[in-house]
């Protein structure tokens, strides 16, 4: 399921917790329905209610089961039969408990119809929805508990491990249709344009995956030619919609390809989607519901498309056993985004998407939701959250990572195999994984599954025995913590030495504890040696790395850093790590970020110079790649942040000499820039500058911008003496340098070209920042 807004999402807390919640778990072990029909009038658009019968075929596990307890929601009973009889019972609006009249052991089987009718019930997202000339269900409800709620339509125990066959007999009319889990068997006419159509679902599944959709549809249909079986493709769209769904759903067999090709099988018996009005997708098996909005010609929203898919595999074939195991269902579907991505787009999209989702997570989930959670055993409001669908997937591919993609895709196949039409949990995935693989996962799931954040790795030095043959290399690592409880065990990191011709040699090392080295016989003599440059894992660095051959302007954006490199003799290698851990402790008398440190690597073989900036930012934004970066350093205001530098980890960390802070606005941003760029560790700090201290003076005059807001032309002038030795900068809102040079006074400039928005001035005079002022451009 998907719920695009979902970063938007206001949990509502339905307050204790209903101990029914337990009851439900073990009535799924007293007592199996075997099958449901459903038989129902969806005919009543103007009323909004539905009317008709289920019938539950039941099956005891427990010898003397003399009642059935089923759910449903808030629907008036008319009447409860078992072979034609009328049962007794009693119903408060969400548990409907029939006395069978007699007891039943195990094998037995007994049939219970259940007649009902009302206006079923819905909430933010899930439930049961009228309304555009459309009447569908979402099997899920976010700010129910249960999640599940299949109780808003039919009688059901809801919750994720009872699993039944289906029948429908759904009765519609005035040119609508319906369409269900399942293929159809059948279409009466009942009178004048009332129809009543049949489907069957031979394949179980639990009551939230169960679906009916009605509207004036049409079909678009096609086979897909699967590892098993041909599998009918069956899209339900009204004919407005038609055009834009063939394509933006273009790459469905491609996602059929990726899916078969890493997951095993398709195991339904139709590849079905019906286009409603709502947000996002659900997953309903073989008939998933998916939201016009996405349906708008384009490939925008293909991966909402596979995700739904996906979930066939995950959630559908296998489902979790409980909420607080939902990554299994969306961590993975997630993941099979980005494994969509791979086998269409090829391997590069793959890595891109996965660092985006990666840095995404580590910079905002613990604050937009409250902590750093373990995607295993999530409470009730987080079931749906960015740490089960996200960082899920984060997870998924460090477990692609531990185990490599042969042993990881298979194993996944097997597992998907052997637990078909089950629940499943993280202690039958860690354990089936391991047994199929020969690899003992304790650990994975112990740091990754079971335990909260991230860990980091940085080499902290690297030692060359030249030798004749091959040289003796040590590499000694260092672990830090990133939200998460222990240092991580066994973690398998690719490392990478790269010789001054940028030979480059890949091994990789087990790193467990906090500090650990490994020895290596190379035939190169490395000058450059780094972790995890295969991005086969996500770990709490994120960094880029690229090959500059001309002058330009670079931007390292998983490295959170910025070059604009003015010379450069030959072509250079530069590696930008972006560290989410606490640099090493600095000198006296300065407070160190908690959060975050850089390291700058490169080989060149001839000269090069280069400036560069990286933004300092103490705001509460939680997207689009600002906020909660610095804010532990900044709550009194930017004045006391400071660039700190060393060259490399045996060395003490001090100020930064060559740099510039650069205070834009009021708000508590801004960026340093390094006026020439050495290799090594930065990291920012708070202290007392000795570049600061010596521009504490104020200036004696103003800066005077006109007009403002300015269309064509803005004039800038000093009121007072000019000093001779001022350099004037431009930055529009986002930060970007718009303008830097010598300042004469006056100087005009020529902003027709500016786009409409606010900029901000920045003089300096020497080292000292001597005026910051804005404007606005408006044309
Ligand atoms: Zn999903």
């Amino acid at each position: 399921m998907l719920f695009i807004k979902r970063t938007f999402l206001v949990f509502v807390f339905f307050g204790a917790i209903n101990t029914s919640l337990f009851s439900q778990d073990l009535r799924s072990d007293t007592l199996d329905i075997l099958h449901t029909k459903i038989h129902m009038d969806i005919t009543d658009f103007s009323g909004q209610s539905i009317a008709g019968y289920s019938q539950l075929t039941c099956s005891p596990l427990v010898p003397n089961v003399g009642n059935l307890n089923v759910d449903l929601l808030k629907l008036t009973i008319d009447s409860v039969t078992m072979n034609g009889s009328p049962l007794s019972s009693q119903y408060n609006d969400t548990l409907l408990q029939i006395r069978l009249g007699q007891s039943f052991n195990v094998n037995d089987t007994f049939i219970v119809s259940i007649y009902y009718h009302g206006q079923p019930q819905k909430e933010s997202w899930g439930g049961f929805r009228f309304g555009g000339g459309y009447a569908f269900n979402l099997g899920v409800g976010f700010n129910t508990d249960p999640h599940s709620f299949g109780r808003a339509w039919f009688p059901c125990y809801d919750n994720f491990v009872e699993r039944s066959t289906y029948s429908f007999e759904i009765i519609s009319s005035g040119g609508k249709t319906s369409y269900c889990n399942g293929e159809l068997t059948g279409q009466l006419t009942l009178s004048g344009d009332t129809i009543m159509r049949s489907w069957e679902m031979n394949e179980s599944i639990p009551s939230y995956l169960v679906n009916v959709a009605v509207a004036d549809y049409q079909e678009l249909t096609w086979n897909f030619h699967g590892i098993l079986d041909t599998i009918p493709v069956l899209l339900a769209v009204v004919e407005a919609d038609s055009a834009k769904l063939r394509s933006s759903f273009a790459h469905l067999d491609d996602a059929m390809i990726a899916f078969e090709n890493a997951y095993g099988p398709y195991r339904f018996n139709k590849i079905g989607y019906c286009i409603v009005p709502m947000s996002g997708g659900m997953e309903h098996a073989s008939n998933i519901s998916y939201a016009k909005s996405l349906v708008n010609g384009t490939l925008t929203y293909e991966s909402v498309m596979a995700h739904e898919l996906a979930h066939m595999w995950w959630g559908d074939l296998v489902t979790c056993d409980k909420e607080e195991e939902m990554w299994i269902n969306e961590g993975m579907a997630s993941y099979s985004e980005h494994v969509f991505f791979e086998s269409l787009y090829g391997k590069q999209a793959y890595i891109d998407a996965v660092k985006s989702n990666f840095i995404k997570c580590i910079q905002y989930l613990h604050v937009t939701e409250e902590k750093y959670w373990p995607v295993s055993g999530v409470p009730h409001q987080y079931t749906y959250s960015s740490h089960v669908y996200d960082k899920g997937a984060v997870v998924a591919h460090n477990l692609r990572g531990y185990m490599g993609d042969s042993l990881f895709f298979s194993g996944l196949e097997q597992f998907l195999a052997d637990y078909s039409f089950q629940d499943v949990n993280s202690y039958t995935l860690r354990d089936k994984l391991g047994q199929y693989s020969g690899i003992d996962l304790t650990d994975f799931f112990d740091d990754w599954v079971f335990g909260p954040g991230y860990a980091n790795f940085n080499i902290d030095s690297v030692t060359v025995v030249p030798t004749p043959g091959l040289n003796d290399v040590t590499v000694y690592i260092h672990q830090k913590k990133r939200g998460n409880t222990h240092f991580f065990t066994k973690v398998p990191i690719s490392v990478s030495f790269y010789d001054q011709q940028l030979n480059a040699i890949h091994d990789y090392v087990l790193v467990s504890g906090e500090y650990s080295s490994f020895q290596f016989k190379l035939p190169i003599v490395p000058v450059l040696t780094a972790l995890n440059t295969d991005d086969k894992l996500n770990l709490a660095t994120t960094a880029d790395q690229q090959v500059i051959s001309e002058p330009g302007n670079y931007v390292f954006v998983n490295g959170k850093w910025n070059m604009e490199v003015t010379k450069v003799t030959d072509s250079m290698f530069f590696r930008v790590e972006h560290h989410w851990a606490a640099p090493d402790p600095g000198p006296t008398g300065y407070r160190m970020s908690n959060y975050r440190y850089w390291e700058l690597k490169g080989i060149g073989q001839g000269g090069f110079a280069a400036d560069a900036y990286v933004n300092y930012d103490g705001g509460d934004n939680t997207s689009g790649g600002i906020g909660n970066l610095d804010k532990d350093l900044l709550q009194n205001g930017p004045d006391s942040i400071l660039l700190m530098y060393r060259k490399d980890p045996s060395l003490a960390w001090r100020e930064y000499p060559y740099y510039k802070k650069i205070k834009l606005g009021s708000v508590p941003f801004g960026r340093m820039e390094l006026d020439s760029v050495l290799f090594g560790q930065y990291c920012f700090a708070n202290g007392v500058s000795y570049l600061s201290a010596k521009s504490s003076e104020k200036p004696k005059s103003e800066l005077r911008l006109s007009p403002n807001p300015a269309s064509d032309l803005l004039r800038i002038e000093n009121t007072g003496q000019d000093p001779g030795n001022l350099e004037l900068l431009i930055y529009n809102a986002e930060g970007k340098r718009l303008w830097n040079q010598h300042f004469k006074n006056p100087t005009e400039i020529d902003t027709s070209s500016f786009k409409a928005g606010m900029y901000f001035v920045v003089v300096f005079e020497g080292e000292k920042q001597a005026w910051t002022s804005q404007f606005v451009v408006s044309h």
